[in-house]
């Protein structure tokens, strides 16, 4: 039995008592900086297991309307970067299947992306490495719902800020624990998503850290970074007997977390629809009131 460091992944400072390894995954808040880390600290040999190849399939994670409508949401992304970013390349921090840079491509701009097992992605440039790894003049880097799968999320922050080329952008879009949903799903909430999510950062909180890193922050949105409608509605199912899962029952068999028998996802599925439109107020409810379930940032390097 091992005791894991208890560590606050975002600001270092020590946390209360030492979680135990085998121990169920839970969230400490630290008492300096109010961030939340995943406890206990998974192992390297978690994380991967932690990662199945039904995280993010080939052949695709939802049905072929998801799918879709995934990659029509990554060229509205694409086209934004694009257009706030200087002339320079893109580098994608946790870029997935690639998408995003095949979407800027399309736009005649360059990029590279990091990722775990990067030599698996074919047709745009990836590299398994860390930001600090890297040579400076990024015109744009994205942290598109990554950085808080990374073990050292605040470093990482800081090299990215140290390598945008001047006027260079930071579009980040991370989940926020501070929001409404997270407070009403508690240890239910979509995005908590343990242990692969290693911090889980308020909105204020990245915000003051980026402007500690001397970037200014031109754009805050509680809608852009996506999956703020989807995780109330999630929420809202999960209440409901038997704890439907829709998170699941809109994914292929084969990109499901979890079996699930016909009933169950037809359940799921008829409740998702019945709430949808009170998850839609509810959404709006926590975006006007800058407690979305997602925090989407932009922030300029101003000065050279
Ligand atoms: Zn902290």
């Amino acid at each position: 039995m091992s005791f894991m460091p208890a560590e606050c992944a975002w600001c270092g400072a020590a946390l209360p008592g030492a979680a135990e390894s085998g121990q169920a995954w839970h969230v400490v808040r630290c008492a300096a900086c109010s961030a939340g880390t995943t406890q206990p600290w998974p192992t390297p040999a978690e994380l991967e297991a932690a990662y199945p190849d039904a995280y993010r399939p080939a052949a695709g994670r939802f049905g072929s309307h998801g799918d879709r409508l995934l990659s029509w949401s990554r060229g509205l992304l694409a086209r934004r970067v694009d257009a706030l970013a200087p002339p320079g390349p893109v580098l994608d921090v946790g870029a997935g299947d690639g998408s995003l840079l095949r979407a800027l491509r399309a736009r005649g701009r360059d990029g590279l992306g990091l990722e775990r097992h990067a030599a698996v992605h074919a047709g745009v440039p990836m590299r398994d490495a860390g930001v600090a790894d890297l040579p400076g003049g990024w015109a744009a880097i994205v942290f598109w719902h990554a950085l808080e799968h990374l073990p050292a999320p605040a470093a990482e922050l800081a090299a990215a800020a140290e390598r945008l080329a001047p006027g260079g952008v930071l579009v980040i879009a991370v989940p926020n624990p501070g929001s409404l949903q997270a407070r009403m799903s508690g240890a239910d909430w979509l995005a908590l998503d343990l242990p692969r999510h290693l911090v889980h950062v308020p909105r204020e909180v990245l915000l003051g850290r980026l402007a500690e890193l001397g970037l200014s922050v031109e754009r805050v949105s509680g809608w852009r970074g996506g999956q703020v409608g989807f995780g109330m509605l999630h929420g809202l199912v999960r209440r409901l007997p038997g704890r439907p899962d829709l998170y699941d029952a809109v994914r292929r068999p084969g990109a499901r977390l979890r079996a699930q028998g016909q009933t169950e996802r037809r359940r799921a599925l008829a409740a998702g629809a019945l709430l949808a439109p009170l998850a839609g107020v509810a959404a709006a409810a926590e975006i006007a009131l800058r407690r979305a379930g997602t925090t989407y940032v932009e922030a300029r390097r101003v000065h050279p």
